[in-house]
């Protein structure tokens, strides 16, 4: 190594104490607080992420509070953010942590793993952080700062990468202070030695560095497989009768499971705005219906980690009430009550502003 375990240690704590941010999540090692603030930071930065945490934790202080939650208010909580399996997992680890551990947080690495959700990452930093048990949280930025000190070009996302990642990791921990080195070696990623452009001339790091020595900093950490996006089209139906408009639960396993959103039409391919009251489903839908076409959206691009969704509304104006065994007719106020995708929400916003 070019680098040994104490140094590293002095340099990665000596920067820690002059830089960690004040974040609501650090003013006490619960573990409950660690488990929410660790699952809403992987999908978000942590400006935004802060807001949703603080609401979170305001609706559900406790373990208890949440596992005694409906599923829809902790959906409508997390609403915006994305991931929405998360959400449903940590509703099920805590009606798991009722039920299996007598409400008590439990505090090995084999039952925190349990906990459904819970993966090797966030096991680890609340292992180290609430209960100090020596385990190294391997994250992107854990990866990143790693790969770039260590001079490692082994692919982050092999399974050989990964196992030596967390070797190294787990060689250089703390084991007096496993949580707090864990939360440096993070917020040294997240700060420091960020993905483009790091200031490594003004980094601690910058004499032992591989890859500020080597000039590889563009090129580190590696990656082997590009991901794939799929693409797909919804087309979404505004339907109004009067001041009220339709809803549809989804229930497939899928994006947005459990979420609320208007009814859908989806292709594999897209279709020009004047051929979608032509398609078949529209069709069946509508076929003896008195309607007016209001308008049709241009198409909204909406990015998940894997998909591409390009997203079209269609406003649609009925005389009559429609009944359909899978649609709840609500009225705007009544939309606080439901949980609905980031782009659904949008154009409700959008229209009610109108
Ligand atoms: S010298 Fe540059 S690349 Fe190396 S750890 Fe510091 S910021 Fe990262």
């Amino acid at each position: 190594m070019n680098i040994d375990s104490p140094i590293f240690h002095k340099i990665l704590t000596d920067w820690y104490k002059q830089n960690l941010r004040d974040l609501p999540w650090r003013k006490n090692k619960e573990p409950y607080l660690v488990w929410i603030s660790e699952i809403i930071l992987q999908q978000t930065r942590v400006d935004q992420g802060t807001n949703y945490f603080l609401r979170f934790i305001e609706k559900f202080p406790t373990v208890e509070t949440l596992a005694q939650a409906q599923e829809d208010e902790v959906l409508k909580l997390w609403q915006g953010l994305g991931y929405y399996s998360r959400a449903r997992n940590i509703h099920f680890a805590a009606k798991q942590i009722q039920n299996d551990f007598k409400g008590q947080f439990p505090s090995t690495a084999i039952e925190i793993e349990k906990l459904k959700g819970v993966g090797k990452y966030t096991a680890a930093a609340i292992g180290s952080i609430s209960f100090n048990l020596p385990m190294a949280a391997v994250d992107g930025n854990v990866y990143r700062v790693l790969s770039r000190v260590f001079g490692i070009s082994t692919p982050i996302d092999s399974t050989l990468g990964k196992h030596e990642f967390a070797e190294l990791a787990q060689q250089l921990i703390d084991a007096k202070n496993p949580g707090t080195f864990n939360e440096a070696l993070m917020e040294f990623g997240a700060l420091q030695c960020v993905p483009k452009n790091p200031n490594c001339v003004e980094c601690p790091f910058n004499d032992q560095c591989v890859a500020h020595q080597q000039n590889t900093i563009k090129s580190l950490p590696v990656k082997s497989i590009k991901t794939k996006v799929r693409n797909r089209y919804f087309y979404y139906l505004y339907i109004k009768h009067k001041k009220s408009f339709y809803i549809t639960q989804r229930k497939e396993n899928d994006i947005w499971k459990n979420l609320y959103q208007l009814p859908l039409i989806e292709t594999t391919e897209e279709i020009l705005p004047e051929k979608i009251i032509i398609h078949q489903e529209f069709q069946q839908l509508f076929n003896t219906v008195d309607l007016a076409i209001d308008a049709i959206t241009n198409p909204v691009t909406h990015l998940l980690s894997h998909q591409k969704l390009n997203v079209r509304f269609i406003e649609i104006s009925v005389n009559n009430d429609l009944k359909h065994e899978n649609w709840i007719k609500i009225c705007e106020e009544d939309l606080v009550q439901y949980g609905v995708p980031k782009v659904i929400e949008n154009f409700l916003v959008k229209k009610t502003e109108n």
